[in-house]
């Protein structure tokens, strides 16, 4: 087996990846997150329940699995400690053994949220549906390198004076040019005592324990959060997060660079989904995107815009993760339909096209749709590829096609085992 494997989203987010790295944890010794923070979730449903997991890595619900917080992850003390103790709550085990937090992971301070909001409303209806989670603000202020690192808590009086410095220059910005009031010492030595203290247990240099345990021939799985065309550098910006999700990043942000990854699984969804503002070119509306949206699930707390596959997207988006084999999820919500639409390619300026285009102009593109006949069953219950009607079969193929990449896993339900493995 390869020691490193990295589970990474092809289309524009929430497209099941939680549920692949879930089933797929019981190979692994160590799941790792690169990237992001709170801002996404994975949902996960197994024999503890229903989980909506934002910061902690999804192998924490599996026995002998370590799962690692890397540098590149925007680490929110009170959202992390909060998730924890949620899962505590519920049975679940996270301890110091079972959980390891990078000490060269960021902190996100109690000012980036704020910024976050106010930015979003300064902006009024040219938001750009931020999550307001403070990830912009967070990213923004650690590549300004105004932030601190998490190893900085074992460092008491370094740590005073760094976050005193931070906060008086954030003052400037909340003060003069948002008029808001001050963040004042208190309040951050209170945020320091009430989340950030819990947290040092689990805080060590990962990067020396995953290379320990790579040497070790240990499994190791990087879990990416959001999906490529979210990538800062090659999404749609700048409809894009503020970090790279792509699996090229997951070495960096993990803490082990220059490790090749061996095996990139892309996470695709049987049809589109896309949650906040910015283009999406192959949109349904009215009745159509409402039954899909109904069957889907695509609910939460921002509005989940729906269509048929892209596959001009996810061709791209495959491309662009290098993925080197597909699991397509959520081919059961499509089973009512009498018809399947296929976003084929776009039509810009009326030339049609199968690339991506600029970000630019993708407002600009209208979709090229091609319908496929329906199975019009339920296929929640099936377990293999030759179980599935010829129209599924027909569908996942034409796909597959498109993308050049084979799709080793289908998945039909989202519990752990509503799976169909492929060759
Ligand atoms: P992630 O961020 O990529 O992990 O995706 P999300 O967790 O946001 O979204 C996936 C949603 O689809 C969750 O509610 C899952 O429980 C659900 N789900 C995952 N796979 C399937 C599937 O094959 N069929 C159905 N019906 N739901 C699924």
């Amino acid at each position: 087996m390869d020691a490193c494997t990295a589970i990474v989203g092809i289309n524009w987010g929430d497209e099941g990846k939680g549920r692949m790295v879930d089933l797929l944890t019981e190979n692994f010794d160590i799941v790792v997150r690169y990237q992001g923070g709170g801002n996404a979730g994975h949902t996960i449903v197994n024999q503890y329940g229903e989980f909506m997991l934002h910061l902690l890595p999804s192998g924490v619900f599996r026995k002998n699995v370590v799962n690692v917080l890397g540098n590149g992850v925007a680490l929110d003390p009170e959202h992390l400690l909060e998730e924890i103790q949620i899962l505590q709550a519920k049975g679940v085990e996270v301890t110091p053994d079972n959980v390891k937090i990078s000490n060269r992971a960021s902190l996100l301070l109690p000012w980036h949220r704020k910024m976050d909001a106010l930015e979003e409303s300064r902006l009024k209806e040219k938001q750009f549906g931020s999550t307001k989670k403070g990830i912009a603000p967070f990213y923004s202020d650690k590549y300004q390198k105004k932030t601190v690192l998490a190893g900085e808590l074992f460092y008491p009086e370094v740590l005073h004076h760094h976050l005193n410095d931070l906060r008086e220059w954030k003052n400037l910005v909340l003060t003069g040019v948002y008029d808001e009031k001050p963040v004042t010492e208190e309040e951050i030595d209170a945020w320091l005592d009430k989340y950030c203290k819990p947290l040092m247990p689990y805080i060590q240099d990962t990067s020396e324990f995953l290379m320990e345990e790579l040497h070790c021939h240990k499994q190791i799985l990087f879990e990416g959060q959001l999906g490529a065309l979210r990538d800062l550098d090659f999404g749609i910006y700048p409809y894009t997060t503020s970090s790279n999700v792509l699996a090229s990043y997951a070495p960096i942000g993990s803490g082990m660079p220059g490790v090749e990854i061996d095996r990139i699984i892309g996470v695709v969804k049987s049809y589109s989904s896309c949650v906040g503002t910015g283009p999406f070119v192959c949109e349904m509306f009215g009745a159509e995107a409402d039954r899909l949206r109904q069957i889907g699930g695509e609910f939460g707390h921002r509005t989940h815009r729906v269509g048929p596959i892209d596959l001009v997207a996810t061709r791209y988006g495959v491309q662009i993760q290098a993925a080197t084999e597909i699991a397509l999820t959520k081919l059961d919500v499509l089973s009512k339909m009498d018809e399947i639409p296929l976003c084929v390619r776009y039509r810009l300026d009326g030339v049609e096209t199968d690339k991506m285009p600029f970000p630019s102009v993708l407002d600009k593109c209208e979709p090229v749709i091609e319908k496929m006949p329906g199975w019009q069953s339920d296929i929640s219950g099936i377990r293999t590829w030759w179980d599935l009607p010829k129209e599924a079969q027909d569908y996942v193929k034409r796909i597959e096609d498109a993308i050049g990449v084979v799709i080793k896993w289908i998945s039909v339900g989202p519990e752990r085992h509503s799976i169909i493995r492929r060759g």
